[in-house]
């Protein structure tokens, strides 16, 4: 596309609250004051947007043929009326300046590789940590990738489980740090845990968050039956259940103590409509009002996919982001940024789709979370920076990379976007 010198007349002043994204043939301006948004395709409106320099950051200037270009003056026109633009002539003496919005949050990344250097304030780019505290063994085909996907149960050759006091150490300057925020749990195996008393000292004493995960109704029910007189339920607090089809023809619920009742949540692992439909049924019979559903690819359901986890250009716009939002999108990956994984062998990954960052054992804490500020990580990896995303114009507003992208292998799981 060339760009040509004009004579500025004009200058086009784009109100702040406005983030715009340009591309070889469309242009998408977005108001994250009222959340309205102007798009264009027209090949004059996306060249003036492309090709004109800046009198000050948000400034353009227009030439008389600018100007009277039907198309630029349309959009000038549409960008004025809906409160996005201004329009005034140049005046020799004082112009206009209009300043965007800049990011200067932790997402920047060069920042953060400087102050690498200093231990103490490295931590407080460590916000949730989610720890596998056992494994299992075997040779599970069902849903043997799923813990790629979302916590799942997690096969290996032999029987894994990780030493609580040292995780506890491990973890415990980023515990004083005050800036982690979230524990999560993965108990795979609760009976079988060495560690259990110490565990459960832990999150009854403790003030931080947190999430346990369970996989079967009986190894919950085993759990709750280790807090004899001590409560664990918190406003905060969450223990997930997850169950697939098979599991809920012989999950009672009714066997459950009403006092873990209200922070449970149920999460159904649905293949096809017809586990939706299976989960729907249960739900309606034991009315549980806090539940979710977890898509499982299994290498031949995309059709399932797109239907019903794909998103379209409607789901983008309909959304209410606001600027942190935005640059949170463009900048990082707000579901994996701040967020470590612990396997039961020590092991540390910012996603388990992505490469080791340490272990437990042998990384004291500052190393792991300056590992994970490298650009190979997940931190990130963002839609602005992998095809065929990079050139998208609603980039700025699409949903983080999620574990779907990875294991699927495609980066735009989207559907009827141009
Ligand atoms: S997934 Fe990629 S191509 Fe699809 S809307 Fe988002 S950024 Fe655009």
């Amino acid at each position: 596309m060339k760009c040509q010198l004009i004579n500025i007349t004009r200058l086009l002043i784009l109100e702040p609250y406005v983030y715009y994204k340009t591309n070889e043939t469309e242009v998408l301006f977005y108001n994250y004051y009222d959340y309205s948004y102007l798009y264009f395709d027209n090949e004059d409106v996306v060249r003036f947007f492309n090709c004109n320099q800046q009198h000050g950051l948000f400034v353009y200037g227009l030439s008389e043929s600018d100007y009277e270009n039907e198309n630029i003056r349309k959009c000038i026109d549409c960008l004025i009326k809906t409160n996005n633009a201004s329009c005034i002539l140049v005046n020799k003496k004082n112009n206009p300046v209009s300043f965007s919005a800049c990011c200067n949050v932790q997402s920047d990344h060069e920042k953060n590789l400087l102050d690498v250097k200093k231990q103490d304030k490295i931590l407080t780019n460590l916000f949730e940590v989610t720890v596998y505290i056992n494994s299992l063994t075997g040779d599970e085909k069902q849903f043997k990738d799923a813990y790629k996907q979302f916590p799942y149960l997690y096969y290996t050759h032999s029987y894994e489980e990780i030493d609580f006091m040292f995780l506890v150490n491990f973890l415990q300057a980023a515990l004083d740090n005050h800036t982690l925020k979230k524990i999560n749990f993965v108990i795979i195996d609760f009976d079988k845990y060495q560690y259990k008393e110490q565990f459960i000292d832990f999150i009854c004493d403790t003030e931080i968050a947190f999430e346990l995960t369970f996989f079967n109704l009986n190894a919950l029910i085993s759990f709750v039956d280790c807090l004899p007189n001590r409560k664990i339920e918190n406003k905060n607090n969450r223990v997930n259940l997850i169950l697939s089809t098979r599991d809920i023809k012989k999950c009672d619920l009714s066997l459950l103590k009403s006092s873990i009742i209200s922070s449970l949540v149920l999460s159904f692992i649905v293949e096809n409509e017809m586990d939706i439909s299976g989960s729907q049924a249960y739900i309606e019979r034991y009315k549980i009002s806090n539940f979710k559903f977890l898509p499982y690819f299994n290498g031949v359901n995309m059709q399932f996919f797109k239907d019903f986890v794909y998103y379209n250009k409607k789901d983008l716009l309909n959304q209410k982001l606001n600027i942190t939002d935005i640059y949170s999108n463009i900048k990082l990956n707000r579901l994996d940024y701040g967020k470590i994984i612990i396997l039961a062998n020590g092991d540390i990954y910012t996603n388990l789709n992505s490469k080791k960052i340490g272990n437990v054992f042998n990384d004291p804490l500052p190393n792991v979370i300056s590992n994970a500020m490298s650009s190979e990580t997940t931190w990130f990896v963002n839609k602005t920076e992998v095809q065929p995303c990079q050139d998208c114009v609603y980039n700025f507003l699409c949903s983080p990379i999620t574990n779907y992208e990875y294991v699927i292998g495609r980066n735009n799981l989207c559907r009827d976007v141009k």
